[in-house]
Parts: C-alpha cells; sequence; structure tokens
C-alpha cells in the first residue's frame, strides 16, 4: 500500500537508466530523455514544468504554507500578525484534541494536490509532503508515541485500493521515526463523503462512525497518538476520531493534516 510512491520513484529511475543503457549514455541523459517524452507537470495544474513535483510559477504564488500566527489549539491561521492564544472557534467550543496543524492552506492550488493522492493515484509526491509535514508538525510530533491515519471504511478501501491518510502517515513516520498503527481506528459505518454537506451535517454524517478495534485498544491506552488526514475543514471527520481514541484510553490526541481550511 505505502510502496505505490516508492514503485513509481523505481520505475521512473530504473526506466532513465534502461534509456540511458540502450543509448550508450549517462543516467543523467536517460532521464532528459524520459523527461522529453513524458514531461513533468506541475502537480497542481499540470502545466509543462521544469522538474517532477515542481509547483508552476503561478502554483508556487498562491500555495499557502501554515506558519505563525495561528491558533495554538486548532491551528487556523490568523489574518493579523500581533494576534496570538486561540481562535474564536476554539474559545467557543474547545475541541477534543489537544492540538492541530496542516502544511497547507486548503485552496485552489492545493486542493489539487490533495485530491490527485486520493483519487487520481498520484502518490509520487508523498514522501516529499511527509517529510514537508513533519517539519511544519515538530511540536506536534515532538512526544507522540504513535500515528493514527483516519480509516476508510472497507467498501471504500476496496474500490481505492489504497487508505491516502494512511500513505501520508507513513510517510511522517518514516520522517520522524514514529511508529504507525495503521489497523487502530475502525470505520464501522459507511458514510457518504463530507464534500458538499454543511456543518452540522457532517457532524451527523460521521457521528459514532469511528472507533478503535477491540484488539488494539491496549496500544491506544495512556498514550500520546498523533491523527493523520489529508485535509480537515470543519473537523467533524478528525472529531470523530479523536473521540474514538480518547474513549479507547488515549492519554491525549492531536492531528497532523496536509491542508486545513482557513477559517472555521
Ligand atoms: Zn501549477
Ligand atoms: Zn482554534
Amino acid at each position: 500500500m505505502g510502496d505505490t510512491a516508492t514503485e513509481t520513484a523505481w520505475l521512473s529511475r530504473s526506466l532513465g537508466r534502461s534509456l540511458a543503457r540502450a543509448w550508450g549514455v549517462g543516467e543523467g541523459m536517460g532521464r532528459m530523455a524520459l523527461d522529453l517524452c513524458f514531461p513533468p507537470h506541475c502537480p497542481s495544474c499540470r502545466v509543462p514544468v521544469g522538474a517532477a513535483g515542481n509547483l508552476c510559477a503561478g502554483c508556487y504564488g498562491k500555495l499557502q504554507h501554515i506558519a505563525a500566527p495561528y491558533c495554538s489549539c486548532c491551528g487556523v491561521p490568523f489574518a493579523l500578525a500581533f494576534e496570538e492564544g486561540l481562535c474564536g472557534g476554539c474559545i467557543a467550543e474547545s475541541p477534543p484534541y489537544t492540538q492541530a496543524r496542516a502544511l497547507w492552506v486548503y485552496n485552489e492550488v492545493s486542493r489539487p494536490l490533495v485530491t490527485r493522492i486520493k483519487f487520481h493515484d498520484q502518490t509520487t509526491l508523498v514522501p516529499r509532503y511527509g517529510v514537508a509535514l513533519a517539519r511544519a508538525g515538530q511540536a506536534v510530533l515532538a512526544d507522540a508515541e504513535l500515528l493514527v491515519p483516519v480509516p476508510l471504511h472497507w467498501r471504500r478501501l476496496l474500490a481505492r485500493r489504497y487508505n491516502q491518510a494512511a500513505l501520508i502517515a507513513h510517510a511522517v513516520g518514516r520522517a520522524s521515526g514514529l511508529p504507525v498503527l495503521t489497523q487502530a481506528l475502525v470505520r464501522h459505518r459507511f458514510t457518504r463523503p463530507q464534500t458538499g454537506l454543511k456543518r452540522a451535517e457532517r457532524q451527523k454524517n460521521v457521528h459514532r462512525a469511528f472507533a478503535v478495534a477491540e484488539s488494539m485498544k491496549a496500544r491506544m491506552e495512556k498514550k500520546r497518538i498523533v491523527l493523520i488526514d489529508d485535509v480537515m475543514t470543519t473537523g467533524a471527520t478528525v472529531h470523530a476520531c479523536v473521540e474514538a481514541l480518547m474513549k479507547a484510553g488515549a492519554a491525549e490526541v492531536r492531528v497532523l493534516t496536509l491542508a486545513r481550511t482557513g477559517k472555521e
């Protein structure tokens, strides 16, 4: 499952080498030839770019990395440079996790980066995203003990063949050295996609949809867990998963996602 990206990278290297051997040139030349046949594209908008994985100039300018200042709990970026502490949402209703951090604001550039992992098998860049996410989430990962991805229902997993949150969790695990427990959380109720649903509908849709597998409960007990997902919008899915982990006896749950909406 987590090896798709590695396989793709390996395929590209090995194709480059094969071409180099066939034409009696160096591996670099082989790769250049490969780029000529299959020119690299911007992973967000698909226009041709100079090197695989690079964003085009237009997308580069619009991708927003989340940096301080942001809410010390949910990680939503503050609009004003002097803001600090908690955002209005976290003051009104304290989330079940202690802190959440994301790499990018979910916008027109980051949305295709996330959805292409999910729907188009474009997983080659996930290891790089994992390194960047581990760096952005250093404080969240610092003394954490376990990474747990948001699960897919088995029917969706069967159709999609892999869980994008698990791919990201493995990439963060490799970058941080933390163990990943992909089977810890179970989605025991098939839920319709959250896209297009309003906040209250999203909460209702995922209410009690998650549980910790009976065989995993002992491993969750008193642990500081980091829940991993691709994107956090209203937080309904994340909240439902955190509540299931806390119910199973976790000491604390934090959250890392590739992207999150700019404001609640
Ligand atoms: Zn682009
Ligand atoms: Zn907040």
